[in-house]
């Protein structure tokens, strides 16, 4: 087998390099021109990059080895998603590793606009002496609104506290229990924009957040209030910060971030009231380390083959459910390839219902599981979790999913994967049982095995000495049982058995259990 190559094209802290070269043969070429990258790229499995390495259409296209796309820091506008996904390439990032950073950072623009430290500093450097000039606020008693309270907005909530600061949070998307957790009040947009004497932006840049501190909203802020930016610098419309900061409204604001970087040194930049730094968030020794450490473990997990909270091109699952998850994603992967293997012809959808627990969490990873299962055996392309949807539906499969957090029967966990083919259905349904998967339904018939080895499925008529036929063949064909089930829905009705067995079954041997009269199917199923 090959070794594993990984292309590393920018500096990254040896501590993360040290960490991959336990594992693959690590290339470090610094400053290759697009060509060049382009030459060398198909050697490589993985590729790991900072933000100068534009990561192309035609470069994913090149690298025919590659499996994961790995960038040491949180942005990746240099490289397209969107062609690594349709690939089944991951790209994964470093997320956490500079909240500290940011955070730390945060604090220190807010008591510099507190206290005018910048605009005080080259006062006296210019040989002047103003202290009246530069009375400032404490942070005790003061609100900070924080919008945004993810892995940053959390970690600069604690600091705020340690300053006696009433800090509040608008974001829609953490539960008010994590809030109060963090000593965090959540409330509305508005509410934190009349209330804070220190707003602080902490979301990310998506649809709903750009310009989302516009004319409008810099209105509201309370009068004398102070804004902060260290997220990303779409979020504020900086014409509009600009006219509040002249029209006196507000007192101050602090930019680590721009629309453009670096930006043109305008009124904004040099205005007496804006603290301006060169976007330093995350310029620490510390964050540097952990975010090559971060994003190498990132590159490894993907390489092996896992799923890891570090991708941007699989559903972010928080590392506490992906603990929970991750014995369900086994099980969904094992519906999907036995239902493969059951050989459907004329796929037309595939429902996956989920019942209990697990359904109160996001199960789009448990989804893509499935159909990665399903898939892999069946397509030519790569299946894996990054493009597992993006191939059923170029597949012409409709996907759907469903959720409902009762349990089902006696199982505090099921998931059930019907696939309609041909106009029948065929539900396939699990759980996981002490941390491994087991297959507990076929159709109608409830059964508990472990989908893994070979296995014979049969359907046929209960009645006597028709399992027993079937024990001689194998038994003649030198194939040992190693587990029997029997599921039926009445005495001497139809059946279905389930065999696993230690050998494969030679052709002629199923042939003849085939030939048994009442026997109306037989299936081998292996699975790994
Ligand atoms: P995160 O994903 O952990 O948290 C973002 C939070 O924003 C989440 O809790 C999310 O629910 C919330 N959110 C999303 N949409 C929202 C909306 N419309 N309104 C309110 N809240 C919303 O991200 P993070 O790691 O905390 O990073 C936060 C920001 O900091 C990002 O923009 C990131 O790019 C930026 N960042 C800057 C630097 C720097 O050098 N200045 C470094 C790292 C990260």
């Amino acid at each position: 087998m090959k070794p594993v190559k990984i292309l590393v094209t920018e500096k990254i802290d040896e501590a993360g390099l040290e960490l991959l070269r336990r594992e693959a043969q690590v290339d470090v070429c610094l400053g290759l021109t697009p060509a060049q990258l382009l030459e060398v790229i198909p050697e490589y499995d993985a590729l790991l990059v900072r933000s100068a390495t534009k990561v192309t259409a035609e470069v994913l296209a090149a690298g025919t080895r590659l499996k994961v796309v790995g960038r040491a820091g949180v942005g990746y506008d240099n490289i397209d998603v969107d062609a690594a996904t349709q690939r089944g390439i991951v790209v994964v990032n470093a997320r956490g590793a500079s909240s500290i950073a940011v955070a730390e950072h945060t604090m220190a623009l807010m008591l510099a606009l507190a206290r005018h430290i910048p605009q005080a500093y080259t006062s006296l450097r210019r040989g002047e002496w103003r202290r009246g000039d530069f009375v400032g606020v404490e942070l005790r008693d003061k609100t900070l609104g924080l919008i945004g309270l993810g892995r940053i907005g959390a970690e600069v909530a604690k600091r705020a506290i340690a300053f006696e600061m009433r800090v509040l949070a608008y974001d829609p998307f953490v539960s008010t229990e994590h809030a109060r957790r963090l000593g965090v009040t959540l409330v509305s947009l508005d509410e934190l924009l009349a209330q804070a004497d220190f707003v602080s932006l902490h979301t990310p840049l998506t649809k709903d957040t750009r310009r989302l501190i516009n004319a409008a909203a810099l209105a509201r802020m309370k009068p004398g209030a102070r804004l902060i930016n260290t997220a990303r610098g779409e979020l504020v419309d900086s014409q509009a910060l600009l006219e509040a900061l002249e029209r006196g409204h507000l007192a101050g604001a602090a930019l680590d971030v721009f629309d453009v970087e670096p930006p043109p040194l305008g009124p904004l930049i040099l205005h007496d009231r804006v603290i301006a730094v060169p976007h330093l968030g995350a310029s620490t020794e510390e964050a540097q380390v952990a975010v090559a450490i971060e994003v190498a473990g990132h590159v490894l997990a993907a390489l092996r083959g896992e799923p890891t909270p570090g991708a941007v091109n699989l559903p972010y699952v928080l590392p506490e459910a992906m603990q929970t998850l991750r014995p369900y994603m086994r099980l969904a992967e094992a519906l999907g390839r036995f239902q493969s293997q059951l050989r459907h012809e004329r796929l037309e959808s595939i429902e996956l219902v989920y019942h209990g627990e697990i359904a109160e969490h996001d199960t789009t990873p448990l989804t893509a599981a499935a159909l990665m299962g399903l898939l892999d055996e069946i397509s030519e392309e790569r299946v894996n979790l990054v493009n597992a949807t993006v191939v059923a539906r170029r597949f012409g499969l409709r996907v759907e999913e469903r959720r409902s957090s009762s349990p089902q029967g006696n199982f505090t966990n099921l998931v059930e994967m019907t696939v309609r083919a041909d106009s029948q259905s065929y539900t396939v349904a699990g759980t996981v049982w002490q941390g491994e998967p087991r297959i507990v339904r076929i159709d109608e018939y409830w059964v508990n095995f472990e989908p893994s080895g070979n296995l014979l499925i049969t359907r046929h008529r209960d009645r006597p000495g028709l399992i027993g036929r079937v024990g001689t063949i194998l038994g003649n064909a030198d194939v040992n049982i190693s587990e029997m089930q029997v599921g039926r829905r009445v005495r001497r009705g139809e059946a279905l058995m389930i065999l696993r067995v230690d050998e494969e079954i030679p052709p002629e041997a199923e042939r003849e259990i085939r030939a048994i009269p009442d026997i109306w199917s037989v299936q081998q199923v292996k699975l790994p």
